[in-house]
């Protein structure tokens, strides 16, 4: 019985060692890439994240290419797949950054 609970334990710490950020929750639909261990609002957000064909050449994007096409990295580390619509209009009455 000593063993199975050693197993338990181990079985346990590698599930939690497979994620980068293990100590924050992921509610509803937020996730956590598990190449990059990056932080999601949605799944669509993720997928956006992922580029190139699947089994082929399927990969996480940089950092640069995840902005450069709209993500941002909202609250709490999480990115999302663009800006709330609202913060747009904000950033527009605000003067912007003119792009
Ligand atoms: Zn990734």
């Amino acid at each position: 019985m000593v063993y199975g609970n050693f197993l338990f334990f181990i079985n346990l710490s590698f599930l939690l060692l497979m994620r980068a950020n293990p100590t924050i929750p992921l509610r509803k639909d937020r996730n956590e890439c598990p190449s990059c261990g990056l932080l999601f609002r949605s799944s669509y957000a993720f997928d956006k994240h992922r580029t190139g064909r699947y089994g082929i050449d399927r990969r996480c994007k940089s950092i640069e290419a995840m902005l450069a096409s709209g993500m941002e990295e909202g609250s709490g580390g999480f990115w999302i797949s663009a800006p709330l619509l609202a913060r747009r209009g904000l950033k527009g009455i605000l003067g912007g950054e003119g792009h």
